[in-house]
């Protein structure tokens, strides 16, 4: 409970005191008591708003072969796609007409996509869209890459930092990739003045709560604008096949940690979260959580976008039953908006 206590009470936690506060999701007391101040948190900032942002998964080929995606470069099995602008466009405007003001670009390391073709995506997206907040997922550039992205229209870039600890990091990447380069993306994003989001998977292999102890120090010194955690769930054509998937308290657990250290923070209840458990994300709203990301992708390709095994893809994590999920989140309190969802400056 110590753990807890100074957490709430502002105080900075040493490495061994964070490690104590993971573990403590077995807790049912402290639980309790963290959920309550989180959601007083957030109260405070958000009310009882929840923001959407429509994701569109725009290319599934990826040049790196992290080993826990399922759309890595040796996933032979992979059926690949790219979306042209005019279908990138189209999700769009089905999603303004459904009430999105965000779009989430994301997608695999593709060279296909370079900066001049990113460039005119975006130009399009915020001349036909300018009431509209974009996001871009697109992994690791060097900074005048960002800086042209940036320049174009792009809001907010997402990328999480996988892991903070390079041992742990090393067992998840293969050898071409480092987390030191995937930390210097983060800090050039920061200083061109995206809304950045970092995160992690919890439960990813050989993770330990000395590793996420390790995250949550990384975070606090990025002071990232967004965070997104959720489970790790395995791909059966990656060499984590047979790992098992990321605990859904645990993950909830660290929800609500995030939000009392990062009172504003743009917290999503991730579709690993609701895949994991038929309802994650309503679980991850009462924990903290002030996010859903549904799914614009044309339909014929939302399959292929396949990083873990059963990803949710149909029914209420489509764009188009936005509906529904309004009233399951009715149900509990909250209300979904038609936002840009930026996060507060003031
Ligand atoms: N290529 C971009 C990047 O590297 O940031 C964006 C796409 S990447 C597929 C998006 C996120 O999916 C990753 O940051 C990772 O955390 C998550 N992801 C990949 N495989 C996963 C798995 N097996 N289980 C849960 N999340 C996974």
């Amino acid at each position: 409970m110590q753990e807890a206590e100074k957490l709430i009470s502002g105080e900075k936690l040493t490495h061994g005191e964070y490690v104590r506060l993971v573990e403590s999701y077995r807790d049912a007391g402290v639980r309790e008591t963290l959920e309550k101040e989180a959601v007083h948190i957030r109260s405070m900032h958000y009310g009882r708003h929840v923001f959407i942002r429509g994701l569109i998964e725009f290319t599934n080929y990826c040049r790196n072969g992290c080993f826990y995606c399922g759309i890595n470069a040796s996933c032979k099995n992979t059926k690949r796609y790219r979306l042209t602008k005019e279908e990138i466009l189209k999700c769009c405007s089905n999603g303004y007409e459904l009430g999105f003001r965000t779009f989430v670009l994301q997608g695999g390391e593709d060279l296909y996509f370079t900066d001049d073709i990113i460039v005119d995506i975006i130009s399009s997206i915020k001349n036909d869209f300018p009431d509209c907040a974009i996001t871009l997922s697109i992994g690791e550039r060097d900074y005048a890459s960002y800086e042209k992205l940036k320049k174009a229209g792009a809001d907010r870039y997402l990328l999480r930092h996988e892991t903070a600890d390079e041992k742990h990091y090393k067992l998840l990447h293969p050898s071409g990739m480092s987390l030191s380069n995937r930390k210097r993306c983060l800090y050039d994003l920061k200083e061109l003045g995206y809304q950045v989001g970092a995160g992690f998977m919890v439960g990813s292999p050989k993770q330990t709560s000395d590793n996420i102890a390790s995250d949550l120090e990384f975070l606090s010194e990025l002071n990232p604008h967004m965070i997104g955690i959720g489970p790790f769930i395995p791909h059966h054509d990656t060499r984590f096949a047979n790992e098992k998937q990321g605990c859904v308290e645990l993950t909830l657990h660290l929800l609500t940690i995030l939000r009392i250290m990062f009172p504003k923070v743009l917290l999503p209840a991730t579709t690993a979260l609701g895949t994991a458990q038929h309802d994650g994300r309503e679980r991850g709203i009462l924990a903290g959580a002030n996010v859903v990301m549904p799914n614009l992708s044309p339909e014929k390709h939302r399959q292929d976008y396949s990083l873990y095994n059963n990803k949710i893809c149909t029914g209420d994590e489509t764009a188009e039953c936005i509906e529904n999920l309004r009233v399951k989140f009715k149900n509990i309190g909250y209300e979904i908006v038609c936002d840009r969802g930026d996060y507060p400056t003031d």
